[in-house]
């Protein structure tokens, strides 16, 4: 089968779990299927939900100044959540939902077979490699790892979000993202 029919199936199988989260749509991906590097954020914000689109509200313009930086944009990433429908009152995903959202986010990564991943922040830790926190302690390391059938070299970084509170954090995540440049 190929990717686009794989990916539609998967993103027919994932509205069936929409109705966790009435009234919500679906957030599936943005960017380009072949890129080399996917990139796996939280979940979707309101802006998300409302444009369907991952990272396109303020955490989507830091990721987006990001990867300007390294000579990147969205035709050269793919882009998705762990989660894909975005949690009320912007809360964080729940354990369950995490658990339930990864085998998802396990199958579309086994479809777009990246050549790395890039996790953003503590909730993509801990459903990628099962880290639960201090991001500290995985952040800036790259780490190969076995999901489903394929081994991935993935690097965790802080989400975006976070560089609202910690403007200062900004350095350290660009070094992070420099590492994913020289990687490539
Ligand atoms: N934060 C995320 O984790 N994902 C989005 O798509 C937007 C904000």
């Amino acid at each position: 089968m190929d990717k686009d029919k794989e990916l539609s199936k998967l993103k027919n199988l994932i509205l069936k779990f929409n109705k966790n989260f009435p009234g919500k749509n679906l957030v599936f991906s943005d960017g380009n299927k072949d890129a080399k590097i996917m990139i796996v954020g939280e979940a979707p914000g309101r802006t998300e939900d409302k444009l369907q689109k991952p990272f396109v509200g303020r955490a989507g313009k830091l990721l987006d100044n990001l990867l300007e930086n390294i000579s990147l944009n969205r035709s050269k990433v793919y882009i998705t959540n762990v989660v894909n429908y975005r949690p009320d009152k912007n809360r964080k995903p729940t354990t369950e939902e995490i658990n339930e959202f990864k085998k998802l986010l396990f199958q579309h990564i086994e479809i777009i077979k990246p050549k790395c991943i890039l996790l953003l922040g503590a909730t993509a830790a801990s459903a990628v490699l099962n880290h639960i926190s201090p991001l500290s302690e995985v952040r800036g390391k790259w780490k190969n790892i076995k999901i489903n059938n394929y081994y991935f070299d993935i690097l965790t970084t802080f989400h975006p979000a976070y560089l609202f509170r910690y403007k200062e954090k900004k350095k350290i995540m660009l070094k992070d993202f420099r590492k994913i440049m020289k990687y490539l």
